[in-house]
């Protein structure tokens, strides 16, 4: 970025702020050599996701809140340490292939219901719980009934056995 009025290349942000289309920053720039202040408009690439929550209300992706929100699903349940960073950096790696900026928070709310899911299945049902909130006692049970259908070949294996 080179100051417009005598090339310098060393310039310093005075000022930086998002515009509407979150994909792009406006910055205040002062050349540190003449002092000239100017302008510039920075396209942002995959470097920045923007999360849009139920509400319109648009959001920097905070991986750390999605892994604490992960980790508490699994307190207490016997999943090796670090589960929950795992799980939050395999959603963000997904939703960086992607290649999306903006990314719905029910998107990643469904993510992660994903990676519980395969888990630990008591962590799942917390997490849909809150997140999903099961409209009522029928929508949770047919959840959970799910689950159980998915574990019906467990049995025969223990069966072939010695
Ligand atoms: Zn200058």
């Amino acid at each position: 970025m080179r100051c417009p009025t005598c090339e310098e290349r060393d310039t310093r942000v005075v000022d930086s702020r998002d515009l509407e289309d979150a994909a792009t920053i406006r910055r205040r720039r002062e050349c540190v050599s003449c002092g000239a202040r100017f302008t510039t408009y920075e396209r942002m690439e995959a470097a920045r996701l923007v999360v849009v929550k139920r509400d319109g209300v648009r959001q920097e992706f905070d991986r750390d809140k999605l892994a604490a929100g992960i980790r508490k699903s699994l307190t207490r349940r016997p999943v090796p340490d670090g589960s929950a960073d795992r799980a939050a950096d395999a959603i963000e790696a997904i939703l960086r292939a992607a290649g999306a900026t903006e990314v719905g928070s029910s998107r990643i709310g469904e993510l992660a219901m994903e990676q519980l899911r395969a888990l630990d299945q008591i962590a799942y049902i917390r997490f849909a719980s809150v997140y999903q909130s099961f409209e009522d006692l029928e929508t949770l049970k047919r959840e959970v009934d799910s689950l159980y259908a998915e574990r019906e070949p467990a049995p025969a294996l223990e069966a072939g056995r010695p």
